[in-house]
């Protein structure tokens, strides 16, 4: 690798946590070093919020599609300028092996079709981004780790918060020391979910409800602040609409215990709106509110000291961040901060939440 590129590279990594992509100011790589990727399922986040986000990236470029709908096929080609070849359907999907347009796939699937195609993607020896829930159970989510690390592929999860500069600004805050020992986190993500028929709310689509879905954004939340691992979860669930709701949770509420004492106190529903991520410190606290959705995140941070300070850092183009890294990575021949070993993480707390939610039991957690 040339210095020029070896710079380039490096520069990339640092700028994934500036604000926004285009604040780089770089020249995108030449098309030789860019990393080909292939969007699986072409559905609402991949067409409205994904597509316009890798038209903004300096290395990730998309090169392809796998859909079920060819219909849709027509329009990617176009826009994108790749050929039929390029195209894949759920039956043909294999043969991407032999394509090498193409190194990295992008899951956007329903849930239960995640592992299915992230360990297909691996076995072809294609690098793999899937997005969140990661999985609809450890079991799957383990196997998804153990194929990509079998095929010797990248893995990555969709956790594009950990990319959005008011959340790295809140997290940076928490490791700081500024505020001291994190007491108390409260965390919520819900909102009212609409057309009755969706696969969401289909267990077997799904994996589950609110929790699975959006629920699993508060976790995150709690993680990446506290910089610890749980090691026990408590939960309640609530159910009004035992119709609409009769395959998955609607509303969960759950306490996480961390080994230094700090508890997160978290809720996310299918039938309630909110999104706020809250911090109570020994030596200060902060908010952020919205947090996790598309809407530029704002906050505060205060101190005992009597400082405050508002966040608002611009986040536009920041949800290309985590595809431009992960294709960095995969140049680089590192790991993303948004690894495979972080969405199992997630899905054994998910997995703990339902049975403490089932069962009325604390139930413990061994660290990973
Ligand atoms: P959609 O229902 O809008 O799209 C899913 C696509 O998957 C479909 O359009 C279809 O594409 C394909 N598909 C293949 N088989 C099926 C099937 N049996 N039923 C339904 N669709 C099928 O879902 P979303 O785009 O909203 O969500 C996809 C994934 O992305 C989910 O895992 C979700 O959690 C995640 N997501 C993440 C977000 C984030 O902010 N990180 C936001 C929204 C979703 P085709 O016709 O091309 O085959």
């Amino acid at each position: 690798m040339n210095q020029t590129r070896r710079a380039f590279l490096r520069q990339l990594g640092a700028a994934a946590v500036l604000p926004t992509l285009g604040a780089w100011g770089r020249r995108p790589a030449s098309r030789a070093e860019r990393v080909g990727f292939a969007f699986i399922g072409l559905g609402n986040y991949a067409t409205n919020w994904l597509a316009p986000a890798i038209e903004r990236c300096g290395v990730a470029e998309l090169r392809g599609v796998v859909t079920g709908t060819p219909a849709k096929a027509e329009a990617w080609k176009k826009r994108y300028g790749f050929p039929d070849r390029n195209v894949y359907d759920y039956e043909t999907f294999d043969r991407i092996a032999d394509n090498p347009d193409i190194q990295a796939v992008y899951v956007v699937l329903p849930n239960s079709m995640h592992a299915e195609y992230a360990i297909r993607a691996a076995q072809a020896g294609k690098h793999v981004m899937v997005e969140k829930p990661m999985a609809v159970s450890v079991a799957q989510a383990r196997a998804m780790v153990e194929a990509c690390r079998e095929a010797g592929v990248k893995l990555a999860v969709g956790y594009r918060n950990q990319f959005e500069p008011n959340t790295l600004e809140v997290i940076r805050t928490c490791r700081s020391g500024e505020l001291s020992q994190i007491k108390v986190i409260e965390s919520s993500f819900g909102f009212r979910i609409g057309d009755p028929t969706q696969w969401r709310l289909r267990h077997a689509m799904a994996g589950g409800g609110a929790l699975m879905d959006v629920g699993v954004y508060t976790i995150q939340g709690a993680r990446y602040v506290s910089g610890e691992e749980p090691i026990a979860v408590t939960a309640q669930e609530i159910k009004t609409d035992p119709v609409k709701f009769a395959e998955v949770d609607e509303t969960l509420l759950f306490q996480l215990e961390f080994p230094s004492g700090a508890v997160a106190s978290l809720g996310t529903s299918y039938n309630a709106g909110s999104e706020r991520l809250y911090v109570a410190a020994e030596a200060g606290r902060l908010e952020m509110s919205p947090c996790y959705g598309y809407d530029q995140h704002v906050g505060w941070v205060e101190n005992w000291e009597g400082r405050r300070r508002t966040l608002e850092i611009p986040q536009e183009g920041y949800m290309s961040a985590p595809m431009d890294d992960f294709a960095a990575c995969i140049l680089e021949n590192r790991d993303s901060r948004i690894r495979g070993e972080e969405g199992l993480q997630d899905m054994r707390i998910i997995e703990a939440i339902y049975a403490a939610a089932r069962t009325g039991n604390r139930i413990e957690l061994e660290q990973p």
